[in-house]
């Protein structure tokens, strides 16, 4: 107990000195009316703090704002009027946040960016300015028009919700930074970019010549980044970071949003950064929600995968004890039955693996198991297998392949998914042709079928996670359009490559190349001399 009010005395403590040093700055940064700041940071700071420590903390901010108010030379009854309507700002955005979106908003989630953009933080401030403004005019403190104080005031508030709240609120409640040198290395790079082109944007000194031109759209280029490649609270870091050098730069006369007043400068400026902020705040929230939704679809796959297994593994045990007693019995129309029941046991213990093996490549958990493996032999297994379950005429040609260091299951799997492949996609009277070469140090082995063929729009995409060319018949076939993935995946990380040759109506050939050992080249040459 004694520790919860120590720790709140603490927190509050903290938040009135920070409170009472970011509003003086605003304050004495040009003040419309001597009050209405163009650049408030306290909003900001009292919404992220109301937000992640909760509604106590409104002594804090009412205070804060009185304090530099009556201090900055507000009479005690205006100051007053002020504090309460800063305070009101902070506890209703919190508020309509929560009665929208729950207990816990979050930037990461469009809905929420989208609520707390044009609903939560638009409003808020309005009271703000409302309430701070009549109280100023009530006051008689009034040296600017109602509604231009008014405007500023709003916009000053609007911007910090938009600006500041962000990446307090996302530092102090976000997770860990993503380690490593490249990320950390790049970080740096983003940074540096977004001073870069703030100094770029708003400098004399380093004006390019074509500074006539506005070039505040470059702006654009680091956000994006920042979204892309990191997330919500690094984007709202760099737009911040690009705000502060905006505002310097503005305050010093210098950019493209420079008028006779700094006031002016500061509301034209302010303008352009709440579309900067906005438009960022919602790219990096799609881009999270994306990320979020892939990361939950994966772990589906896998959860309903592993879970499908065990019973599909027990079935199967059971349909073969069965079969043994319909053999003995001489039931031979029952055996049948449980026959093909097999084959599509069979059929779904094949899709089931691939679903597994999909996830466990996107969590880098695959394993290969490397061996001297005679890929002669495997192929030749494969070949059979297939061209007996399937009834097909499968011809093997070219040259006998050499042992390669290599997970045999793994490269079985990809010959037997082609395969599988040819003899879905193309009609039951067509030969299958597998051809076999040895250019320079690499193994080519290409599967030939006389079938649909694919167009050439969708070569590229079908080695892509459930890609499936959208043609009724192809639709009407089974499948997840996983295999080729998973196959070109296999054989590259066995530092190989596979590509299709495919005319329409004509057929395919699928090639998939595996390096040659050193030892087999040395072997290769020697042969070949001889
Ligand atoms: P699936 O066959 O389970 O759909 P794949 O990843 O093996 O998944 O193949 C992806 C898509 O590529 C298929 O849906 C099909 O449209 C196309 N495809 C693959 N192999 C062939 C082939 N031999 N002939 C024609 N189309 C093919």
């Amino acid at each position: 107990m004694k520790r919860e009010v120590i720790s709140y005395i603490v927190k509050a403590g903290l938040l009135f000195i920070v409170y009472y040093s970011s509003a003086t700055f605003g304050l004495n940064l040009n003040a419309v009316s001597n009050f209405a700041a163009l650049f408030w940071l306290p909003t900001g700071i009292s919404f992220a703090a109301v937000l992640v420590f909760g509604y106590r903390m409104w002594p804090a901010i009412a205070l804060g704002a009185l304090f530099t108010n009556y201090i900055h030379g507000a009479p005690f009854l205006v100051a007053c009027g002020i504090a309460i309507g800063n305070t009101l700002e902070a506890l209703v955005t919190v508020f309509i946040m929560q009665l929208f979106v729950g207990r816990k908003p979050s930037l990461a989630r469009l809905n929420d960016v989208f609520i707390f953009i044009f609903i939560a933080a638009f409003f808020s401030t309005m009271v703000s300015a409302t309430i701070g403004v009549t109280s100023l005019f009530l006051g008689k403190t009034l040296s600017a028009s109602y509604m231009s104080t008014w405007s500023a005031w709003w916009i000053g508030d609007l911007l910090s919700d938009l600006v500041v709240a962000p990446v307090l609120w996302l530092w102090i409640t976000g997770q860990k930074l993503q380690s490593g040198l490249i990320k950390i290395i790049e970080t740096v790079f983003l940074m540096i970019c977004v001073i870069g082109v703030g100094i770029v944007i708003f400098s004399e000194q380093f004006a390019l010549p074509i500074q006539q031109t506005p070039l505040t759209y470059l702006v654009f280029l680091p956000l994006i980044w920042a979204a892309f490649r990191f997330g919500p609270r690094e984007t709202a870091t760099s737009t911040f970071l690009f705000s502060l050098i905006a505002i310097w730069f503005t305050a010093h006369g210098s950019g493209p949003f420079v008028h006779a007043k700094l006031s002016e400068s500061l509301l034209s400026l302010q303008s352009f950064m709440g579309v900067i902020a906005s438009t960022s705040l919602i790219i990096a929230a799609s881009i999270a929600e994306r990320r979020e939704f892939e990361r939950r679809k994966d772990d589906f796959i896998s959860f309903a995968s592993h879970e499908l297994k065990t019973p599909v593994t027990s079935i199967r045990i059971y349909t073969q004890l069965l079969q043994k007693v319909f053999i003995k019995k001489k039931e031979r129309k029952a055996s049948d039955y449980i026959n093909h029941i097999d084959e599509q046991i069979e059929k779904l213990i094949h899709l089931i693996n691939d679903l597994l093996d999909l996830s466990k490549m996107q969590t880098g958990s695959l394993e290969f198991r490397k061996e001297w493996v005679s890929l002669q032999t495997l192929l030749q297994e494969v070949v059979e297998n297939v061209s007996i379950a399937s009834s097909r005429k499968i011809l093997l040609k070219g040259r006998a392949l050499p042992q390669l260091y290599a997970d045999r299951d793994r490269v079985g799997q990809v010959l037997s998914n082609l395969l599988s492949n040819a003899v879905k996609y193309s009609p039951e009277n067509k030969t299958i042709v597998v051809k076999t070469q040895i250019v320079s140090n690499r193994v080519i082995i290409g599967i030939k079928d006389q079938g649909m063929g694919i167009a050439q729009e969708h070569q590229d995409k079908i080695f892509e996670r459930f890609y499936r060319v959208a043609e009724s018949r192809i639709q009407m076939l089974p499948g997840l359009g996983i295999g080729l993935y998973l196959s070109r995946m296999i054989v590259k990380y066995h530092g190989g490559d596979m590509w299709v040759k495919s005319l329409p109506g004509k057929g395919s050939t699928f090639f998939f190349s595996l390096p040659l050992q050193r030892k087999h080249m040395r072997l290769f040459q020697s042969k070949k001399e001889n």
